[in-house]
């Protein structure tokens, strides 16, 4: 969950979704495609039908166009006939007639014949194989006398005139033409041509059979249309309207449409179910793949041990705040990098089964305390964990959220019924009208951790430029450092020790020394308090024991006091290599006193304890140095089998005037003996000194008063002298 919020602080789950777009697309494209189908197949099939409907048009005009000119060609192959001439002029032959003409009207060609003499009079007048009685006039109409009026009106001059007519029988196409004979320029023995009237009745069987032979079925001849219907107006000659010719149409088009219906529906059918399925593939693929890469995302960004979100996060977090900043969307940033005091120590007593457990605890209430401040919170790594706050009055937050996790970790925590406790420096960066790079605000942050650490850890410091110069220079002074010791300059220097009540030389204490190229020395608590930052405190730890040892092989009875960084106590080599050092210049073991620092031993009781007793086992002596400088307790004090405790050069200056002082020392000088340590005074400066802390208990003394720290040659002669001079006090 908590990860989850800091993703939409990143803004990392705002992505719109791909594939809904494209499902959307799909879904779109699918109608789309269907509507195009169905919209292209409903205009071929009209168009098809259209162009059917004009070329059936057509083609049935063509045919009574055709039938005419059939009726008019057959009209003129009778009329134009040397023996019809002989019929019909002069004595008419009305036996020729019947044959020619009057029979044949039964059969398909035409079914009413009509010949006319000069003056429109019947001569003969035929239907369906039977001589007709009635007047031309009455059974043909007028129809047949305008079809009569276009044809010339000589003797000589052939032709043919045909057209539609409405006679007794019904609608007929009819053809006039004069009775001449075959061969042109013959004369006819009248003065005006006797006529040949043919026709063919539009008999509903004989239209059906027009029709059949452009495939029309039921092609008919009716008075008048309805609009739906497909049809040809029919008209005589005179243009008066005769009827219409009807057919139901083919329309191609729908057949094809018809039968393409089938197949194109199920054709879209499976293209909509393909895409679909598609679309529901593809989904389900894209679906997983958000998954895993929303999985892939939150691997990268959250911390596996603790689930809090990672460095990567955090980096990805500021960079947004950052960018929101400069587009003054935000007000202030502050970035909060706190790292553990003393986490490594428990790790390496307990374990990392303990130790992680013991970051997973804090984690947890850490994020307790960042909710309650509205700051996002983040596991950078190791031991360190990160606050992130936007907003307003981030000071103050950041400074109650620092308070919180200060009192939280106060506390000792009971992690499998192991007790452990850590401290935390904190240091604090902030920014607000002027954005800088997300890693500029770590590395402030960081130097403000350190400066936190610098001045005593367990605590919050805010980051200044000046803590900026004074991290250069110690970083300066690291790379000064790593030189130095590379090319064996630092130096040792020992001060003697003396006896309370002899006042001879008993010990030395090895005192490193380093000066620098323009000849000043660097102060050793700055440079090993750098060596210890900077991972160099090792190296130089055993490169004093070493020099000290072979320096200090030749002072006999004389042992020698070396000091031990508590950060060497943490390396888990420090035992062993500590001995070989020891070993390899082959000084005595019992001649080397270790002085160790208290609070480590307070950090970190149980595996310091471990490698006191372990010193102590293999012959070293360890001495407690500083002592009455931080918390030693007497319960600590009983924790521990020190050889010695060195009463620090504070309580030593404070003695004459100050009575509590004197007190201390007394006390401790009495503890020492009840537990068989014994007590060396630091810092003697003045003989009253001296004889005052002889008095008190203190078996040994060190300080100026006595011998500065010098080098190993003014200790032989000190040694070489044997001090009488020394012992007079
Ligand atoms: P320390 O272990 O307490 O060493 C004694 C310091 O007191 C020395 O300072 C010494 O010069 C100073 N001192 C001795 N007598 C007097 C006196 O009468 N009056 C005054 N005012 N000072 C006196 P120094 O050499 O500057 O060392 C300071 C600290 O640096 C040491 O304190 C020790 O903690 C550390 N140190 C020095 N050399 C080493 C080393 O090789 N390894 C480690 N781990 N720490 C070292
Ligand atoms: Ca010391
Ligand atoms: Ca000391």
């Amino acid at each position: 969950m908590r990860v989850f919020l800091f993703l939409l602080m990143c803004g990392k789950l705002r992505r719109p979704s791909l594939i809904t777009v494209l499902a959307g697309l799909t879904v779109v494209t699918a109608v789309s495609m269907a509507y195009l189908l169905v919209y292209l197949v409903n205009g071929i099939s009209t168009g098809a039908n259209n162009l059917d409907e004009a070329k059936t048009k057509q083609a049935v005009q063509s045919l009574i166009s055709g039938a005419l000119d059939q009726s008019a060609g057959l009209t003129k192959d009778n009329a134009k006939w040397d023996d019809a001439v002989t019929a019909v002029y002069g004595k008419v032959d009305p036996q020729w007639l019947y044959d020619n003409w009057g029979s044949t009207t039964s059969d398909v060609n035409y079914d009413i014949s009509l010949v006319l003499d000069e003056a429109g009079k019947r001569v003969a007048m035929f239907s369906d194989g039977e001589v007709l009685t009635a007047e031309p006039t009455d059974f043909f109409g007028p129809g047949l006398d305008g079809l009569i009026a276009t044809l010339p009106k000589d003797a000589v001059t052939f032709a043919t005139s045909s057209g539609l007519i409405k006679t007794a029988k019904g609608q007929a196409i009819v053809s006039v033409a004069p009775i001449m004979p075959y061969a042109e320029g013959k004369t006819i023995p009248s003065a005006k041509p006797r006529l040949l009237v043919l026709g063919k009745t539009l008999t509903p069987e004989y239209v059906a059979s027009l029709g059949e032979r452009l495939l029309l079925q039921d092609l008919k001849l009716v008075p008048a249309t309805t609009a739906q219907d497909s049809f040809v107006p029919l008209h005589a000659r005179s243009g008066v309207s005769v009827g219409y010719l009807k057919w139901t149409p083919d329309r191609p088009g729908d057949k094809a449409k018809a039968a393409i219906q089938g197949p194109a529906i199920i054709a879209i059918s499976s293209m909509i179910a393909c895409m679909l399925m598609l679309t529901f593939v593809s989904q389900r693929l894209s679906a997983g793949l958000q998954k895993s890469e929303a999985k892939a995302w939150s691997t990268a960004n959250t911390d596996t041990l603790t689930s809090l979100p990672n460095r990567h996060a955090t980096v990805a977090l500021l960079q947004r705040h950052l960018s929101e900043l400069k587009l003054g969307k935000a007000r202030e940033l502050s970035v909060m990098l706190a790292d553990l005091d003393g986490f490594k120590d428990v790790n390496d007593s307990y374990g990392h089964l303990i130790g992680d457990e013991l970051l997973r605890g804090i984690g947890a209430g850490l994020a307790v305390i960042a909710e309650r401040y509205d700051a996002a919170l983040s596991r950078l790594g190791g031991d360190e964990f990160a606050f992130v706050l936007v907003g307003e009055d981030t000071r103050k937050r950041s400074k109650d959220v620092a308070e919180a996790a200060l009192k939280f970790l106060a506390e000792p925590m009971n992690i499998k019924g192991r007790i452990a406790k850590v401290g935390m420096s904190i240091g604090v960066t902030m920014v607000a009208s002027d954005p800088v790079l997300e890693s500029e605000l770590l590395r402030q942050a960081d130097v403000a951790m350190y400066a936190a650490k610098g001045f005593g850890k367990n605590q919050c410091q805010f980051y200044t430029p000046e803590l900026d110069a004074a991290r250069n220079i110690r970083i300066k002074m690291a790379e000064g450092l790593r030189d130095a010791m590379a090319k064996g300059a630092i130096q040792v220097v020992f001060q003697p020790i003396v006896d309370a009540r002899s006042r001879r030389i008993a010990g030395v204490e090895a005192l490193a020394r380093w000066q620098v190229a323009n000849g000043t020395w660097v102060p050793p608590d700055q440079f090993i308090s750098v060596a210890e930052e900077f991972g160099l405190i090792d190296d130089l730890g055993n490169h004093v024991l070493n020099i000290a040892c072979r320096e200090a092989m030749s002072w006999n009875d004389v042992y020698l006091s070396v000091n031990v960084s508590p950060l060497q106590f943490r390396n888990p080599l420090f035992v062993e290599r500590l001995t070989a050092v020891v070993d390899q210049s082959g000084f005595a073991r019992n001649r080397l006193e270790l002085e160790v620092t208290e609070g480590y031993i307070i950090e970190n009781s149980d595996r310091a304890r471990m490698i006191i007793d372990k010193l102590r086992s293999l012959s070293f002596r360890v001495a407690l140095d500083d002592f009455g400088t931080g918390y030693s307790s007497i319960g600590y004090l009983r924790k521990f089998a020190f050889d010695k405790l060195k009463i620090d050069r504070s309580i030593v200056h404070g003695m004459i005037d100050d009575t509590a002082a004197r007190s201390i020392i007394l006390a401790t000088t009495s503890l020492a003996a009840s537990m068989n340590m014994t007590v060396t005074a630091e810092g003697v400066e003045i003989e009253e000194e001296a004889k005052l802390l002889h008095l008190a208990g203190c078996q040994s003394l060190q300080g100026y008063y006595f011998g500065k720290p010098q080098s190993a040659q003014s200790i032989s002669t000190l040694l070489d002298d044997r001090q009488p001079e020394i012992r007079l006090a």
